[in-house]
């Protein structure tokens, strides 16, 4: 059997009806940006996390560059962020002329908390918290520390829509929660879409300024904005899977269950989920030492696989300006060796299921 890393199109026909009633609907209304829609959905997201306010924008990478920019972090600033994460959470900070201090990942594939204190300096400015994979972070130690240094406190959620840590949602322990709603995301669009959560009034209506050219009133610009807009169509579909979010959550962890109770294989070391957290699993992310050879296994079996992400960002060409090399990040480098996401989607079949895990229990 044929097993894809990804299907995006079980998504869509899951909720086929209510997906093609939406969008005729909004293609009806005349009305293609920044308007009703959007702003239901902005309500309804926050309402779902818990936040006083969400603001669309038009992508998870421009949530983030957004955030660090309203809370006035450029040049000659420090944003503290784990080694291990997809590059957009470095552009975030670099579009604005600060600059990414690594911290090496623990068990989870989340910042390892233990290690952020001998990072900070007096050009620290920021925390960026990556709630990888969907696993929730450490926030407790991490909203300590930000206290104590008076440091911003942002989150890149934008793998871990539905994640919790105590019982709250991921992307309302800081200052500024960064969404992305890319289709193949926990909670995805149909094209690019993205969102900022905040509880303070003041970021909401900067962001919210800021993503239209800075205008307020139209033709009316009272700061040098971004085109970052979300579109009617991509929040109107957002609408219509939001509404579903507990089942698909639910779904994602019943698979994984399955993973974590049937995966037997010495070769591999399967993930854990941190105490006191929801995983909100977008990605089931092994360990192997023998990755690539595990990898090539599975593709002879039409089994698709994907590395989550085999360069660390310091260490790709984009970021050789910040003249770090092979070795500064050990553990960040040898989870890049090791690491392997195996399929996992919504209407993912039982069939295709077992197909995975006998073809992975077998592997030598
Ligand atoms: C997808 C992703 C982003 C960027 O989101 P886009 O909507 O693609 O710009 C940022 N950070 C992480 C961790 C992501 O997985």
């Amino acid at each position: 059997m044929k097993i894809m890393p990804n299907r995006l199109d079980r998504g869509f026909y899951m909720y086929q009806e209510e997906f093609e009633k939406k969008a005729i609907e909004t293609l009806r209304s005349g009305w293609y940006v920044l308007g009703r829609e959007v702003r239901s959905f902005e309500e309804e997201f926050a309402q779902y996390t818990g936040a006083r306010y969400c603001v669309g924008l038009a992508s998870g990478l421009d949530a983030l560059w957004i955030a660090f920019r309203i809370l006035g972090i450029g040049a000659g600033d420090e944003v503290i962020v784990q080694g291990n994460t997809y590059i957009a959470s470095v552009m975030g900070i670099t579009i604005n002329g600060a600059t990414p201090v690594f911290v090496e990942p623990d068990a989870w594939h989340t910042i390892d908390v233990s290690k952020i204190e001998e990072k900070i300096t007096n050009r620290t400015k920021a925390i960026l918290i990556v709630h990888l994979y969907g696993q929730a972070s450490d926030m407790a130690p991490v909203q300590k520390l930000a206290q104590t240094y008076h440091l911003k406190l942002v989150e890149d959620c934008a793998q871990s829509h539905g994640a919790c840590y105590q019982g709250q949602m991921t992307g309302t322990f800081g200052d500024i929660g960064c969404f992305s709603f890319y289709p193949s995301k926990n909670l995805g669009a149909f094209g690019d879409a993205g969102a900022i959560l905040t509880n303070d009034p003041r970021i909401a209506e900067d962001v919210r300024i800021f993503r239209n050219y800075g205008s307020e009133k139209r033709y009316y610009n009272k700061v040098v904005g971004a085109n970052s807009r979300l579109d009617e169509l991509q929040a109107g579909l957002l609408r219509v899977r939001l509404k579903h979010m507990h089942a698909l959550l639910e779904e994602r962890q019943r698979i994984c269950g399955r993973y974590l109770k049937e995966l037997c294989n010495d070769a591999i070391q399967l993930p854990q989920v941190r105490k006191q957290t929801t995983h909100a699993w977008h990605q089931f992310v092994l360990r192997c030492p023998r990755r690539d050879a595990l990898m090539q296994y599975l593709d002879e079996l039409e089994i698709g696989s994907i590395i989550h992400y085999p360069i660390p960002p310091h260490l790709s060409e984009a970021y050789a300006y910040l003249g770090l090399k092979q070795g500064d990040l050990p553990i960040t480098e040898q989870y890049a060796k090791e690491v392997l996401s195996i399929p996992l989607y919504c209407g993912m079949t039982e069939e295709e299921q077992s197909c995975v895990i006998d073809a992975i229990n077998q592997f030598q």
